[in-house]
C-alpha cells in the first residue's frame, strides 16, 4: 500500500500557518546540526525561566543518561498560569464539558490560578513537599488539572492513575511510586454510569499503609466510607485557603511526574519525566503540530490518566495560554454524535483523538456526523495506534469535510511529546503515515544486526540523539530503563516499534516489533494486513497476529469486527481474503479469520495483540498480565468462539 494518495497542504495553511515547508526544513536542519542553538532559542521563546541554564544538554544514550537545560530553574505552574495573568486573567483556560450534555463550566486563567493556589496551600498543610509523590486518581473534572498543577507548584511529583483502573492496579501504582497522598473523587461519571473511585481507593489503601492523606472531591454526592484522620473532603481543605501560594523554584531536571505506560506489551513502566525539557517540547509541539493560533478552541479527547492528557490537555495548551477543552464523558454517550455536538457547541477548531474512537464512530454510521455542522474545525489529530488508511479517509472526508488536515502523531509515554508528525502548513499527507520527524528528532531504522537502513526500507525504529522531552528513568528501576530502551542497540533509544521509510522519507509505523509476523521467512507488520482488511466496507476493525504453523513457521490469524448491523458469512470471509491478496499479496493472506464482536484493548483503547496471540496459539493458560485490559469479558468470548472454529 505504498501508492498512497497524497493530500497536499491546503493553500490557506501554506500562507497562514506558523511553519511552511521552507521553514520546517530550515528549522529541522538547525535542530539537528546546531541543537544547542536551536533548543536554547526555543526554550527562551516558549518558557519563562527564573534562572537561565548553564548548559543546554548533557546526554549520553550509550549510558541512558539524559539531561536538558542544566541548572536552569523554572516552575511549571508559573509557566502554565501566573505568567499569563497580565494578558489573560479573564480568558477561559479550561472549558469543562460534563458527561451530561447539560453540564459545562468555563474556568478563566484567574480562576485556575486561585484554585491551584488554594490546593497548593492545602497540600502543603498536609505535609506535601518538593519531591514527594502524590497519586491522582480522578475523573475528568477540572480538579484533576488543579491537582497536577498544584503538585507542580510545590515541586511534588504526581502520578496520575487512569480513573478506569481497578483497585488492584491502583494499589500497584501507589506502592511502586511510594505515594503518601492520594487525590480522588467520591465517584466518577462516564457514559451515564457511576465509577466508584473512593470505594476503589479504599480497597487499594488497605494495602498502602504509608498513605496518610486521601483527599476526596465531591463529584456525584454518592455514598462513601470514611476513615477519620486520613480522608478529607477537597472542598473542606481548600475552602479557607488563600488564593495565593508561593511557587517552588524547581530545577530543570527535577521530576515533574511519573506515569505508567498503557501496558500493551507487559507490565507497565513508571516513566519519569522532568521539568524544563518536557514542558518545552509539550508546548512547542502543541503550537506547531496543531498550528495553534491565539483564540483557537482546542480539544483533546484523551484522559488525563494517559500521557496524551498530560501533554495535550494540561501542560502543552496551558503553557501556550490556550483554551483547552476537558471532556468528562465518552464519545458514544448519549449517542455516537456527542463529539460532533460538542464541537458545534463550543466552536472547537482543533480536535485530537485516537484511532480506536475514530473506528468506533465510523462503525456507528455517517448520519451521526453529517447531521452536525463542524464548520469551526480546522485541524484534526490522531494518536495512540497506527490509523488504518480507511479510517483516516473517513475522518478526513466525513468528519473534516475534506477541509482539515489530519496530524497523525507518533509518540510514546516515554517520548513526552510528538516525535513523528506532519505540520499542517508544511507537510503533504499520506493516509496511514505519521510522515516526518519533529524538530530535533533523528529517527533511524536499524536492521537485525543493528545497522542503519539507508534510504527507503524497513527496520526497528530507533532515535539516535537525545531530545528534551525524553524519559529520564523508570521510577525506582533505572536498570529497567537501560535494559528496555538503551541496551538492544547501544547508542540509540529503541522505541519497540517497527517502521518503514518510503522513497519520500515518510515513516509508516508497521506495529510493535514484538508483534511482527514472520510468514515463510517474510517479515510483515501487523498494521499493513489490518489496514487491508479494514478497507472492506463491512469491516470496522481488525487485529492480526501470528500463530505457530507447521509449514510456514507462522500463519496469519485475523480477528475481524464488523460494522454495526453487518452479519458474518463465508462469502464475506472469501471477500476479505481476496482483498488482502489484492492489496498486499498472497503471502499476507490470513490462514484463519475469526469474527470478533470485540477486541481486547488496554484502558486507553489500544489493541492488545499479545493476548490475541495467545488465543490464536491456544495457549490459554499463559495470557500474561491482563490487569490493564479494558474489558476482560471480551477475552472469554474470543476463547469460546475459538473453540468452535
Ligand atoms: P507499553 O509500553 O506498556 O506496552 P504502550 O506502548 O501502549 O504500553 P503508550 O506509551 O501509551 O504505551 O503508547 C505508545 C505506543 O503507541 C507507541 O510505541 C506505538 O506502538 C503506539 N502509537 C502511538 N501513536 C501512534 C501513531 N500515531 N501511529 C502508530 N502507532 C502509534
Ligand atoms: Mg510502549
Amino acid at each position: 500500500m505504498s501508492e498512497a494518495n497524497l493530500y497536499p497542504v491546503p493553500e490557506h495553511f501554506k500562507k497562514n500557518a506558523a511553519i511552511d515547508l521552507a521553514r520546517y526544513k530550515a528549522m529541522y536542519e538547525q535542530s539537528v546540526n546546531s541543537p544547542d542553538t536551536f533548543w536554547a532559542e526555543q526554550a527562551t521563546s516558549f518558557l519563562t525561566w527564573q534562572q537561565p541554564w548553564t548548559q543546554v544538554t548533557n546526554s549520553n544514550l550509550r549510558k541512558g543518561e539524559v539531561a536538558w537545560f542544566i541548572n536552569g530553574k523554572l516552575n511549571v505552574s508559573v509557566n502554565c498560569i501566573d505568567r499569563h495573568l497580565p494578558a489573560r486573567a479573564n480568558q477561559t483556560a479550561i472549558i469543562w464539558e460534563g458527561d451530561d450534555p447539560a453540564e459545562d463550566q468555563f474556568i478563566t486563567y484567574q480562576e485556575l490560578h486561585d484554585q491551584v493556589c488554594r490546593l497548593t496551600n492545602a497540600l502543603r498543610e498536609r505535609g506535601v513537599k518538593k519531591g514527594d509523590r502524590v497519586c491522582i486518581y480522578m475523573p475528568m473534572i477540572p480538579e484533576a488539572s488543579y491537582a497536577m498543577l498544584a503538585c507542580a507548584r510545590i515541586g511534588a511529583i504526581h502520578s496520575v492513575v487512569f480513573g478506569g483502573f481497578s483497585p488492584e492496579a491502583l494499589k500497584d501504582r501507589i506502592q511502586d511510586a511510594d505515594c503518601q497522598v492520594v487525590i480522588t473523587a467520591d465517584e466518577g461519571l462516564r457514559g451515564g454510569k457511576r465509577v466508584p473511585l473512593k470505594k476503589n481507593t479504599d480497597i487499594a489503601l488497605n494495602h498502602c499503609p504509608k498513605v496518610h492523606t486521601c483527599i476526596v472531591v465531591k463529584r456525584t454526592g454518592g455514598d462513601v466510607q470514611w476513615r477519620e484522620g486520613r480522608d478529607f473532603w477537597y472542598e473542606d481543605l481548600v475552602a479557607h485557603q488563600p488564593s495565593e501560594a508561593e511557587s517552588a523554584i524547581v530545577d530543570s531536571e527535577d521530576p515533574l511526574f511519573i506515569l505508567y505506560t498503557s501496558g500493551s506489551t507487559g507490565k507497565p513502566k513508571g516513566v519519569l519525566h522532568t521539568t524544563g525539557g518536557y514542558l518545552l517540547q509539550a508546548a512547542m509541539t502543541h503550537k506547531y503540530v496543531f498550528d495553534y493560533q491565539e483564540g483557537d478552541i482546542y480539544w483533546c479527547t484523551a484522559d488525563v490518566g494517559w500521557v496524551t492528557g498530560h501533554s495535550y490537555i494540561v501542560y502543552g495548551p496551558l503553557a501556550n495560554g490556550a483554551t483547552t477543552l476537558m471532556f468528562e464523558g465518552v464519545p458514544t454517550y448519549p449517542d455516537a454524535s456527542r463529539c460532533w455536538q460538542v464541537i458545534d457547541k463550543h466552536g472547537v477548531n482543533i480536535f485530537y483523538t485516537a484511532p480506536t474512537a475514530i473506528r468506533a464512530l465510523m462503525g456507528a454510521g455517517n448520519d451521526y456526523v453529517t447531521k452536525t455542522s463542524r464548520a469551526s474545525l480546522k485541524v484534526l489529530g490522531s494518536v495512540g495506534e497506527p490509523i488504518n488508511p480507511e479510517a483516516w479517509e473517513w475522518y478526513y472526508r466525513v468528519v473534516g469535510d475534506s477541509r482539515c488536515p489530519i496530524m497523525d502523531t507518533w509518540w510514546q509515554t516515554e517520548t513526552g511529546a510528538h516525535m513523528l508528525t506532519p505540520l499542517p502548513g508544511a507537510i503533504d499527507l499520506k493516509p496511514g503515515s505519521a510522515t516526518v520527524p519533529f524538530f530535533g528528532v533523528q529517527p533511524v531504522l536499524l536492521d537485525a544486526d543493528g545497522k542503519e537502513v539507508v534510504g527507503a526500507g524497513e527496520g526497528n525504529l530507533c532515535i539516535k540523539a537525545a531530545w528534551p522531552g525524553q524519559i529520564r528513568t523508570v521510577f525506582g528501576d533505572h536498570q529497567r530503563c537501560v535494559d528496555t530502551y538503551y541496551s538492544t542497540y547501544p547508542g540509540y533509544y529503541f522505541t519497540g516499534d517497527g517502521a518503514r521509510r518510503d522513497a519520500d522519507g515518510y515513516y509508516w509505523i508497521t506495529g510493535r516489533v514484538d508483534d511482527v509476523l514472520n510468514v515463510s521467512g517474510h517479515r510483515m507488520g501487523t498494521a499493513e494486513v489490518e489496514s487491508a482488511l479494514v478497507l472492506h466496507d463491512k469491516v470496522a476493525e481488525a487485529a492480526v497476529v501470528g500463530y505457530p504453523h507447521d509449514i510456514k513457521g507462522q500463519g496469519i490469524y485475523a480477528y475481524v469486527t464488523l460494522m454495526a448491523g453487518e452479519q458474518p458469512s463465508d462469502e464475506l470471509k472469501k471477500e476479505l481474503l481476496a482483498l488482502v491478496v489484492k492489496e498486499i499479496g498472497a503471502i499476507a493472506r490470513p490462514d484463519i479469520i475469526q469474527w470478533a464482536p470485540g477486541l481486547p484493548k488496554t484502558r486507553s483503547g489500544k489493541i492488545m495483540r499479545r493476548i490475541l496471540r495467545k488465543i490464536a496459539a491456544n495457549e490459554l493458560d499463559s495470557l500474561g498480565d491482563t490487569s490493564t485490559l479494558a474489558d476482560p469479558a471480551v477475552v472469554n468470548e474470543l476463547i469460546d468462539n475459538r473453540a468452535n472454529q
